[in-house]
C-alpha cells in the first residue's frame, strides 16, 4: 500500500511536513524562567500539530490510501486440490468408520 498525498490548495502532489504553531524560544524561555506555563505551553504546542503541504504549506493535505500491489487473492477452484484429494477422502473416510 501507498500513500499518496495531494494538496487541495495548490494541486500539488507533495509531501507533507508537520509544522508545529508558537515559537520554540519562547517555549525554551518559559521552561527556563517557570516550568509550569512551558509544560502547558508545550503541550498547547503539541496539539496544534499539523501536516502541511511541502510545497506551499497549506494544510489542505489529503491522504489516501492506494492499492498499487494489491493482487486479490483467489480461491482453489473446487476439485483442483491435485491428486492427492481422492487419497485425503478415502483415508478420512476409513478413519471415520
Ligand atoms: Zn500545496
Amino acid at each position: 500500500m501507498t500513500m499518496v498525498y495531494k494538496c487541495n490548495n495548490c494541486g500539488s502532489a507533495a509531501t507533507p511536513v508537520t509544522t508545529q504553531k508558537g515559537n520554540m524560544k519562547l517555549q525554551i524561555f518559559l521552561w527556563f524562567f517557570f516550568i509550569i506555563p512551558g509544560l502547558f505551553y508545550s503541550m498547547w504546542r503539541e496539539t496544534t500539530k499539523q501536516a502541511v503541504c511541502g510545497v506551499c504549506g497549506a494544510n489542505e493535505i489529503k491522504s489516501k490510501q492506494v492499492m498499487s500491489d494489491y493482487k486479490p487473492a483467489r480461491p482453489l477452484p473446487a476439485g483442483a486440490s491435485g491428486p492427492n484429494s481422492s487419497n485425503n477422502f478415502s483415508t478420512t473416510y476409513s478413519t471415520r468408520h
